[in-house]
């Protein structure tokens, strides 16, 4: 199919306008295409081998409107470091309509209603980190939003400096935020509140349509899948930076990418966004932030569903979280069933991971090839006899394994990725697509979606982070 076959929907708008700004987007002068991700054309059944640029351009810019197209802004609030917001809303991002499932909307394209101070625009630099990131997460197993495509201008955007403006096409199932619900919910416009409830059930959790106590079910979803999300993103070494609730997705994906980080060498309080001055979302307080949300939105959810009963559902976060996070760990150490002392083997290594200032991702590389030489590994750590004790007990525990060496080794390895887009490899890509080669973002595109293989001409980002480059700092500005 082309591009210009496709006919969007757009459901949303049978919402009552209050929900929603109709928008179009300004162009930029000057679009010039960065990236084209086939994945993504996959996703709308597109023919990725027909894919004309200027169509991709006009889509991307906002001049080229597909059939059944009635662009908009959703409107929501949130909770931003602890504090309510009580409107936010997509201030430069506008939703185009939906195809197979998929919201496509663009972020950067212009001022909407929600836009507040903002000039509705996205730097070539932050839109560049959201358009590898969403194929990055995915290729990583972890539930995310997507991208199509991404174009820059000439167009120049105030922020720090001067920058190129950018616009990046996205995808989500659904754009709906925990800060959809608290929108209504704290303007007392409940009537509105149930709309959304029904339309987010309709749209995410049709299996729950017409079932008994169906909000209350949709609810224990969400807080499984978060849970779930933000074992994921632990597991990983992954830091999201601003888990303010207008950025919590409300089908349990990672959205909104701004300051995140993968964490080069590992530190449990890293704060990968230097205007937190407190820690609030640093990567060991994530699963507790993501407790908080769900609690703002059990509290929003309130009109609708017995206060006792949400609590119930909140309560078996814990266990999702953990059970998950054991799982997702226990493969990452090859371990083919659970054991009553696995989470204190796992607690010691992380802190032997942090008192060696390992790099977590060259570390689980290098041990999904461990044979029971422990040089390779303890020439990753800062302190290698902390290492080699650890190492003596993880032979022990591997005694328990029933398959080969060689079979644990190759499901390792289809586990603990050989590259993560950790900040200074995305800042090369970003270095380079600021003087107009966008060759990296392309290169980098490519191992974003096969981060298990091995390519020997990007070799130097599979190990450590050099120490130039170790846990650099990002500010919100994007
Ligand atoms: P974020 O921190 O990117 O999640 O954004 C928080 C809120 O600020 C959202 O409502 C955004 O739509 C809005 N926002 C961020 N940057 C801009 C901008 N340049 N122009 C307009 N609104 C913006
Ligand atoms: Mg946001």
């Amino acid at each position: 199919m082309k591009l210009t076959d496709i006919t969007l929907i757009t459901p949303y708008l049978s919402l009552d306008p209050i929900f929603y700004h109709e928008v179009t987007p300004t162009p930029l002068k000057h679009p010039r295409l960065v990236s084209f991700n086939p994945s993504g054309a996959l996703l709308l059944g597109l023919d990725p081998l027909h894919i004309d640029t200027s169509e991709i351009e006009g889509l991307l810019n906002g001049t080229l409107l597909l059939r059944g197209s009635r662009p908009y802004a959703m409107c929501y609030a949130g909770h931003q470091f602890g504090y309510y917001v009580p409107r936010l809303g997509d201030g430069r991002a506008i939703n185009l309509g939906a195809t197979k499932g998929w919201n496509l909307q663009l972020k950067g394209s212009g001022q909407t209603r929600y836009s507040r101070q903002g000039d509705g625009r996205a730097v070539l630099r932050s839109s560049i980190r959201e358009y590898l990131l969403s194929e990055a997460m995915h290729a990583l197993g972890i539930p995310t939003s997507r991208s199509l495509a991404l174009i820059t201008s000439d167009e120049k955007v105030a922020r720090e400096q001067w920058e190129h403006g950018a616009v990046v096409l996205r995808l989500s199932p659904s754009w709906i935020r925990f800060g959809t619900f608290e929108y209504f919910f704290h303007s007392n416009r409940y009537d509105k509140l149930e709309n959304l409830a029904d339309f987010l059930l309709q749209e995410s959790f049709p299996e729950l349509v017409g079932v008994e106590n169906s909000y209350l079910k949709m609810f224990g979803e969400i807080v499984k899948r978060t849970a779930h999300l933000i074992a994921h993103w632990q597991s990983v070494g992954f830091n999201h930076g601003v888990m303010n609730t207008d950025n919590m997705s409300a089908i349990g994906l990672t959205i909104d990418y701004g300051p995140f980080a993968f964490l080069d060498t590992f530190e449990s309080g890293y704060i990968c966004n230097h205007t937190d001055t407190q820690g609030r979302y640093s990567y060991d307080n994530q699963p507790r932030i993501g407790y908080w949300n769900l609690e703002r939105l059990a509290h929003a959810l309130s009109p609708l569903i017995n206060e006792e009963k949400l609590k119930n559902e909140l309560d078996h976060y814990g266990e999702y979280f953990t059970e998950h996070l054991m799982e997702l760990l226990r493969a990452k150490l090859g371990l083919e069933s659970a054991h009553e002392n696995d989470s204190e083997l796992l607690r010691s290594l992380f802190s032997v991971m942090e008192n060696g200032r390992i790099d977590m991702t060259p570390f689980f590389r290098t041990l999904s090839r461990y044979d029971g030489n422990k040089e390779a590994l303890c020439a990753l750590t800062l302190a290698p006899s902390q290492l080699n004790e650890w190492l003596e007990r993880y032979d022990e525990r591997l005694l328990r394994n029933s398959s080969s060496t060689d079979a644990r080794h190759a499901k390792m390895l289809r586990t603990n990725p050989n590259y993560v887009l950790k900040n200074y490899i995305l800042q090369e890509a970003i270095d380079a697509a600021e003087k107009n080669d966008f060759s990296l973002v392309n290169d980098l595109l490519t191992l974003a979606q096969s981060p298990y293989d091995e390519h020997p001409a990007f070799e130097r980002y599979a190990g450590s982070t050099p120490n130039q480059y170790k846990n650099l700092k990002l500010s919100c500005s994007s």
